[in-house]
């Protein structure tokens, strides 16, 4: 068997190593510690937020995101329908209930006039909406200069999932600092990684540091352990925020080579009848975290993505369908959704190509011979 090409694999720049030992040679071996506090300021610098808070997972950020919204049980909460799952279980935990927006082709991301006919029926129905997951897909930014203007006119709590779009930017800004709060994750197939962890931004300190609170046990301040609420075990660990400080260092260059990636793709397919790419709309930069084609098997020979899927898989080679939409997932069944169906029609023709910035040029070439074999490029 050939060795395996991945999807995204973890990318180390170096210098992570060295602030992991800092850490075992200070015995910071502890959920906090000067790892943890410098990496939110690395964050904080990168991003332009305010604030950051590091923890275990950008699931938790979301969870954290939506407690501190006030959403409670039976609250309606907004979310983009085309993601991966981690976006809309927090709706779940809290006990409130999601309502799935469908995506726009510009950018695959939340469209502007679903969010609006969404807010305003569920207003007229006495269910006015707590706040919304807005989700910046596979690094591509969602236009969130009409999304952000409807939530402030419905005073509804944005709340962007930047997990996929950390080095993204809109309009010269990052994703993550437009809504009242931001999450973003650093598990091992993003586009840098601690092993496992997230954060959560806001310009809102007060918000940040009851984030902190939460995501330690809520301990009153008590020489004994005394609590008036309910807490949980999320902030990172300072062996994770070591990784993360050094991974800060790379982050542009990761960027770099993953938008080089994508660009090579292009160039490669870009001839073939039936396969397209997503285009960045004036003003946006994605990270291209992921690249991702539409396979039209209309216009290619009857040819699938599914086919091109499975031809990758015999040589080894990870490539994956689009996110599945929520809407149609199995455990979601029941939820309310405004849209027209486009994400899954995304879904049907869409394929995740391998993204990995380890990639090396024997590699591409394994890849592009598996698009020759199919008789879809010479
Ligand atoms: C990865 C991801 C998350 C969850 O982050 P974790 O750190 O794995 O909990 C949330 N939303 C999206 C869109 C993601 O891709």
């Amino acid at each position: 068997m050939k060795p395996k090409i991945y999807l995204s694999s973890p990318n180390m720049g170096g210098k992570e190593f060295e602030f992991v030992k800092e850490a075992f040679e200070t015995n910071w071996i502890a959920p906090l510690g000067p790892n943890v506090n410098g990496f939110e300021e690395d964050l904080q610098n990168y991003t332009g937020a305010a604030h950051a808070a590091a923890l275990s997972a950008g699931t938790a950020a979301l969870h954290l995101a939506l407690i501190l919204a006030d959403v409670k049980a039976g609250d309606h909460v907004l979310c983009s329908t085309f993601t991966f799952s981690a976006s809309a279980n927090p709706i779940v935990y809290q006990g409130a209930l999601p309502v799935f927006i469908e995506s726009e082709a510009e950018t695959w991301n939340a469209s502007p006039a679903f969010v609006e006919q969404a807010i305003t029926d569920l207003i007229q129905q006495g269910k006015k909406p707590k706040a919304f997951i807005l989700v910046h897909l596979y690094g591509m930014p969602a236009k969130l200069d009409e999304i952000k203007a409807i939530c402030d006119k419905h005073q509804v709590t944005l709340i962007e999932d930047a997990a996929e779009a950390l080095g993204s930017s809109y309009k010269g800004r990052r994703p993550g600092v437009f809504g009242a709060f931001g999450i973003l994750s650093f598990n091992g197939n993003k586009i840098i990684t601690t092993s496992g962890g997230g954060a959560l931004l806001s310009n809102d300190k007060v918000k940040i540091e009851k984030a902190r609170f939460l995501a330690t046990q809520a301990r009153d301040p008590a020489p004994h352990y005394q609590h008036s609420e309910i807490g949980f075990n999320y902030r990172m660990s300072n062996i994770c925020a070591g990784i993360g400080r050094g991974q800060m260092l790379v982050l542009d260059q990761r960027v770099a080579e993953k938008r080089a990636l994508h660009e090579w793709y292009v160039t490669q397919l870009a001839q073939v009848p039936g396969i397209t790419f997503l285009e960045e709309p004036e003003g946006f930069v994605s990270n291209r975290w992921l690249t991702c084609i539409l396979v039209n098997p209309a216009l290619t020979n009857g040819l699938s993505r599914e086919d091109i899927r499975l031809a990758m898989e015999k040589e080894n080679i990870e490539a994956r369908p689009l996110w599945k939409p929520m809407h149609l997932q199995p455990v979601f069944q029941g939820s309310s959704y405004y849209g027209d169906g486009l994400s899954e029609r995304l879904f049907d023709q869409g394929l995740c190509l391998p993204s990995d910035t380890n990639i090396r040029e024997e590699e591409k070439n394994r890849i592009l011979a598996v698009f020759k074999a199919l008789n879809l490029i010479r």
